[in-house]
């Protein structure tokens, strides 16, 4: 072992963690933080004070089924999540005894009994393990709940996986725990989240009519949304001044084709994470086409290989382009200016300008490179184009080693 060689690791690493990040607060970035804002979910918000309004105006006169479904990333578990913990810091400002319990199905195995357990554990911390069945368990949750008089929001969250486990009595018995108790205050609402709304088909008529009765229904993200939602997140995490516009439009641009903000988030917490390894001062876009393709290893080398020469060169050139302008789009103008000089380096005829669009097109179509109209610019409308499953600079390398004729297998880290 030698010592010079201990001594030059812990120095990289001690020089890596001595140099600022361009993060402020990580945990902002992560997947279990809700935000005190969330930007284009207000109304959703607001309809579903409105549903519950009665839990602080008339605590125990009715309860309340909401049915919340939405593609992934939609906010289906941050808005609920938001709304029940400030619903009950307002409850608790009023002196009612309302609780959020937010139980994700899918982590209780898609159990009845484990979900009531978890619920059950918010006011009996232990209690007998075994020797109940979930029909006995919710029993004895009422009974803790008009023991203390409280009031219950029970957030089934991923709920397919109870659907999926033990049908639909699980939701029968919770949606007709009242009826039994007739004389009794109401006290336990739900909060149904479900991503495949077709599951509502395995549970019986009455249960799905009552769910039906309050959609709230979640659309995906557009791009200008997933701005706001990023630009809110940014200010949280990051330092002042590294992020630029351009790299936010272009995560969001990325999300933007499923509009999921989870994707999106992400994608900038990674993107961060690139640009701190390259101890950068600002996101670059290159930054986060490297995000992308960690995210999503979509790219084969196999795929690469197929290409054709001139195809290929093509590719070169808008990979330095790329590289060159620091931006996530470059124009025909820049591309063409790069093929010259790659031909050139190549020994080849550069083709005419209509060829070399019809490699762009053809590249565009198999998906490796994105090729969109700019807005209106001095110009006019021209053509953008970006590549966004992989970061330029890997995909330059490897293109240069193959034309270099070291063409063996494309190097892992570079997809
Ligand atoms: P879903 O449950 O619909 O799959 P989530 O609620 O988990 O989606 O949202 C995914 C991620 O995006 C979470 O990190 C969440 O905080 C964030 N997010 C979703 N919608 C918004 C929003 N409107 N504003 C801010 N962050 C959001
Ligand atoms: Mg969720």
């Amino acid at each position: 072992m030698e010592e010079d060689e201990l001594g030059r690791g812990s120095e990289i690493i001690k020089e890596t963690l001595d140099r600022p990040s361009i993060l402020k607060n990580e945990a902002a970035l992560s997947i279990d933080y809700i935000p005190a804002n969330l930007p284009h979910r207000e109304e959703k918000l607001r309809f579903l004070a409105q549903l519950f309004r009665f839990t602080l105006e008339n605590p125990g006169s009715m309860n309340q089924k909401v049915l919340i479904t939405g593609k992934i990333g939609t906010g289906k578990t941050a808005v609920s999540q938001r709304f029940g913990t400030d619903l009950v810091k307002i409850a608790k400002s009023r002196k009612i005894n309302l609780r959020y319990i937010h139980v994700n199905c899918r982590e209780c195995r898609g159990s009845l009994f484990l979900i009531l357990k978890r619920a059950l554990a918010e006011f009996v911390p232990s209690f007998p393990q075994r020797g109940y069945s979930s029909e006995e368990l919710l029993q004895m949750l009422m009974d803790v709940l008009d023991k203390n008089n409280a009031f219950v929001i029970l957030a089934l969250d991923e709920l397919e996986s109870l659907i999926r486990a033990e049908g639909g009595t699980p939701l029968y018995n919770l949606t007709r725990i009242q009826e039994g108790r007739l004389d009794r205050p109401m006290r336990l609402s739900l909060i149904c989240i479900l991503r495949q709304p077709e599951y509502l088909k395995r549970l019986d008529s009455s249960t799905i009519g009552t769910l039906q009765h309050n959609i709230v229904q979640m659309d995906p993200y557009s791009i200008e949304q997933l701005t706001a939602i990023l630009e809110d997140r940014v200010r949280l995490s990051f330092r002042e001044g590294t992020a630029p516009d351009e790299s936010i439009r272009f995560i969001a641009e990325l999300a933007s084709t499923t509009g999921d903000a989870r994707y999106a988030i992400e994608l900038l917490w990674r993107s961060a994470k690139y640009a701190d390894a390259e101890a950068k001062r600002e996101l670059e876009p290159e930054h986060v086409r490297k995000a992308v393709s960690a995210v999503y290893p979509t790219i084969r080398g196999d795929y690469v290989k197929s290409l054709s020469r001139q195809e290929r060169i093509t590719l070169l050139a808008i990979t330095r382009a790329l590289e060159s302008s620091g931006s996530a789009y470059v124009t025909m103008g820049e591309i063409e200016k790069a093929y010259r000089i790659v031909c050139e380096e190549l020994r080849e005829t550069p083709r005419a300008h209509t060829q070399l669009w019809k490699f762009v097109r053809e590249l565009s179509a198999s998906g490796i490179i994105e090729a969109k109209k700019s807005g209106k610019g001095i110009r006019g409308r021209t053509t953008m184009v970006g590549l966004t499953m992989t970061s330029a600079s890997a995909m330059r390398k490897w293109l240069e080693f193959s034309f270099a004729g070291q063409d063996k297998e494309p190097r892992k880290e570079f997809f």
